[in-house]
C-alpha cells in the first residue's frame, strides 16, 4: 500500500484570490511567488492519485497566519477527505499563537482529520525550541491522538524561497520539550535523522519521524541508502510535496537507489502506519 504523507491542496477561491491573501500573508506570498509553486484542488489530487498508483494520501492546506484562513482551509480538507471513498485523509492547520487554536485542532479531530500540519515556524513566526509558545499545541494534539508535521529544513546549501530556520538543532529541541508528541519532520528533518546515530539522541528522538517531500530538488538517492544504513529506516515517510512533485521522480531515485522490497514497502506506506499507531498510543482522550 502506497501512502503520500504530505500533499497540499488549496480551496479553489483561494486559488482565485491568492494575490490579495498575500498582501496579509508573507511567508504565503513567498511560497506562491517562487519559480516551482503549483497550485492543486481536490480534483488535481485525485487525478494524481489515479495516475501515479497511489493509495492514500495525507492532505494538508496551508498554514496561514490568520486562523480564519486556517479554518476556511481545514473546511476544505474536511470536506475533500469526504469525498475521496476513504483515499484521502486530513490534517488541520492552525497557527500555534492564536487564541483558541486549541478548539479548532479538537473541531478537525471530531471531523475525522488524523494530525495537525504542516506547520511553518519561520513562516507563523513561533520558535519551535520555546516551551511557552509549543505546550499547548504538543498538549493538545497528544491528548487528540493527532500526529504533528512541522516544517524543517537542513541549515547548508542553497536557499530557497520557504527554506525557513527551523533545522535539526530547533527540531532536536522540540523532541526534548514534548517527548510523548508523534512529530514528523519534513524534508527530512533537515538531517537530524543522521544524529540517530548518537546513542542519546535516538533516544531522545524516538518520538520523531521524518519525510520525504522535495527531496529530489534538495538530495542524491543515495540518501535512501544512507537513511537505512543509519538505522532510521522505519522512520522515513513517503511524502511528495504534491503539487510540487508527484511519485515519478521519487520512482527514478528509488530505481536508481535499488532498495530491498522490504524497506520499499516501509518508505512508501508501513511506516506511515507506525506514525498513526503511535499517536494513537500517546492519546488521552477516548
Ligand atoms: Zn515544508
Amino acid at each position: 500500500m502506497i501512502i503520500d504523507s504530505h500533499v497540499h491542496l488549496y480551496p479553489p477561491d483561494v486559488v482565485k484570490n491568492w494575490e490579495k491573501i498575500a498582501k496579509k500573508e508573507p511567508y504565503f506570498k513567498l511560497l506562491c511567488s517562487g519559480k516551482v509553486h503549483k497550485w492543486a484542488v481536490a480534483e488535481d489530487l485525485f487525478e494524481m492519485m489515479e495516475s501515479d498508483g497511489i493509495d492514500q494520501c495525507w492532505a494538508t492546506s496551508f498554514a496561514f497566519r490568520d486562523p480564519g484562513l486556517c479554518r476556511h482551509c481545514n473546511d476544505y480538507v474536511i470536506d475533500t477527505v469526504a469525498r475521496s471513498g476513504g483515499r484521502v485523509q486530513g490534517l488541520a492547520v492552525v497557527n500555534p499563537l492564536s487564541r483558541d487554536f486549541e478548539k479548532e485542532i479538537l473541531r478537525c479531530r471530531e471531523a475525522g482529520l488524523i494530525g495537525v500540519g504542516e506547520l511553518f515556524p519561520d513562516g507563523q513566526v513561533f520558535d519551535i525550541t520555546d516551551k511557552r509558545q509549543t505546550w499547548r499545541l504538543a498538549t493538545t494534539c497528544q491528548d487528540a491522538g493527532m500526529f504533528l508535521l512541522l516544517h524543517t529544513a537542513e541549515q547548508v546549501g542553497h536557499d530557497y524561497p520557504g527554506k525557513g530556520k527551523a533545522g535539526p538543532t530547533e527540531a532536536a529541541a522540540f523532541c526534548l520539550n514534548h517527548p510523548g508528541l508523534a512529530v514528523v519532520f519534513a524534508h527530512m528533518g533537515g538531517g537530524l535523522w543522521q544524529y540517530e546515530m548518537m546513542p542519546e539522541m535516538r533516544i531522545y528522538l524516538q518520538n520523531a519521524w521524518y519525510d520525504t517531500a522535495a527531496v529530489p530538488f534538495l538530495y542524491e538517492a543515495k540518501v535512501f541508502r544512507a537513511v537505512f544504513a543509519a538505522g532510521v529506516g522505519h522512520k522515513i515517510l513517503y511524502g511528495s510535496d504534491f503539487p510540487l512533485l508527484g511519485m515519478k521522480r521519487y520512482s527514478r531515485m528509488l530505481d536508481e537507489v535499488g532498495l530491498d522490497p522490504e524497506e520499499e514497502a516501509a518508505l512508501l506506506g508501513g511506516n506511515a502506519q507506525d506514525v498513526l499507531d503511535a499517536a494513537g498510543r500517546f492519546s488521552v482522550l477516548k
